[in-house]
């Protein structure tokens, strides 16, 4: 099937950054004829199992400035985009639109309703109403740019049909495939790495405690600069929680390189440094000294925790406070603020996970998102080198590239 072009915009891939690229060109210029075309059966296969099926939409930071602190790529590049559809745009557009959005406490946002299923609708609506054709099955193989300035875009789908259009929005996410096709076309493709995971240690510390949280923790990867603070959360297979999936990002690259086997130092109680912490143990010796250490328990952590502290410091269940000797004390502190783990491996995060690494960004015009080396194609969401720490960031990324461009193409 050959397909003409007239006023035909395509957008290649059904996520979320396809749908809000879409929609946003169809409003902008209703003589366009916008078409998704989308590999699988489905569209937006991914809002549905986001944030545990309720789909985290973006996060109540509503500051360009501070919203691009998130992103461990495309910082520089999104502060112009986020000045012109922010996180509270978002909110505003899925508003308007009958979809009301909550904060919880940490800043993520999700709809009222607790159910990706409310987004898919709502993108599903919007795209109806503004003419968007959406066709399933539609994987694209291959992507030709005009061979002189007027003519049009030709795509191939796998089942042989061609498209032609003005202009392309390539939003497959995390494509291999596609990325090879935008390789063939001279742009660089920065290898991609997994982004937001876990970390594997079996360690008697933690073994048998999942599901117990530190909440202010601070944990950094032994020998380099590369830290994070936030909640700790003790799994089956090891350690989790926003501290962790953060320093998994900023550090994705770095700790690809080292095959997923290194060192992190965990300081329990945060920002307070381990000397600090040992003159808080030096006060429970005074205060407390007639108490088990076992059971006295002055830090911030749960019981069960310290209690594997205390163990791994040497401290047998009926020593008092008064027991203690300097080197267990500075034995305990140090367990407590820099507490050594091996990591073995990762784990998926089932909630969210990206890839890091995509299209490089010196080669994409950030005011339109269109590619400086072909004109007429235009790129967004996970397919572009950016990405972000868990909380509804990555959403975020996609919408806007997806809505800028979106205006871009009908202009
Ligand atoms: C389990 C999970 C949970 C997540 N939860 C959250 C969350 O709660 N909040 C958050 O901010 N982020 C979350 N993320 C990350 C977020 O889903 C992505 O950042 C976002 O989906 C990227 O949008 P996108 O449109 O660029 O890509 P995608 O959503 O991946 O969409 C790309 C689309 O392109 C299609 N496609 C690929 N190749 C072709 C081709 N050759 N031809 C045609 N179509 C093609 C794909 O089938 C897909 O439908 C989660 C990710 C995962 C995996």
């Amino acid at each position: 099937m050959s397909q003409t072009s007239g006023n035909t915009i395509l957008v290649i891939g059904g996520g979320a950054a396809g749908f809000f690229g879409a929609i946003a060109c169809a409003e902008a210029d209703p003589t366009a004829r916008v078409v998704i075309l989308e590999r699988g059966p489905e569209v937006l296969g991914k809002v549905r199992i986001s944030g545990g099926g309720r789909c985290n939409v973006t996060h109540a930071c509503f500051e360009p400035k501070e919203l691009v602190r998130f992103y461990p790529r495309g910082e520089k590049a999104l502060l112009g985009p986020f000045h012109r559809f922010c996180s509270g745009d978002t909110v505003e557009w899925y508003e308007s639109r009958g979809v009301p959005l909550k904060i919880e406490a940490d800043g993520r946002m999700f709809p009222v309703s607790d159910r990706s299923q409310s987004i898919i609708d709502c993108l599903e609506n919007a795209a109806r109403q503004a003419g968007v054709e959406v066709r399933t099955r539609q994987k694209v193989v291959q992507m030709y740019p005009p061979e002189e300035p007027g003519q049009d875009w030709k795509v191939m789908t796998a089942g042989g049909d061609a498209f032609f259009a003005k202009a392309i929005l390539v939003a497959a996410g995390s494509s291999a495939a596609v990325w090879d096709l935008l390789r063939h076309l001279g742009h660089t493709v920065v290898p991609p790495v997994p982004s937001l995971f876990t970390f594997n240690i079996a360690d008697p510390r933690v073994d048998g405690l999942a599901g117990l949280v530190a909440p202010n923790a601070r944990v950094q990867i032994a020998g380099t600069k590369w830290s994070a603070d936030g909640p700790v959360l003790v799994t089956h297979w090891g350690l989790s929680g926003p501290g962790i999936l953060k320093l998994s990002a900023w550090a994705a690259r770095e700790l690809h390189e080292r095959s997923y086997r290194f060192e992190i130092e965990v300081n329990w109680w945060g920002n307070t440094e381990t000397e600090d912490i040992r003159q808080q143990f030096l006060r429970s010796r005074q205060e407390q000294a007639r108490k088990l250490v076992r059971n006295a328990n002055p830090s911030p952590l749960p019981q069960r925790l310290w209690e594997r502290l205390t163990i791994a410091a040497g401290i047998g269940d009926q020593q008092r406070w008064a027991d203690l000797g300097n080197r267990q004390l500075q034995e305990l502190a140090e367990q407590n603020g820099r507490c050594l783990f091996s990591v073995g491996g990762k784990s998926t995060f089932k909630e969210e996970f990206v890839t890091a690494g995509g299209v490089a960004l010196d080669e994409v015009d950030f005011k339109t998102f269109e590619s400086k080396i072909h004109r007429g194609l235009f790129l967004a969401g996970e397919v572009l080198d950016i990405d972000a720490v868990t909380g509804g960031f990555n959403f975020q990324a996609a919408w806007t590239g997806g809505w800028i461009a979106g205006k871009a193409m009908a202009g």
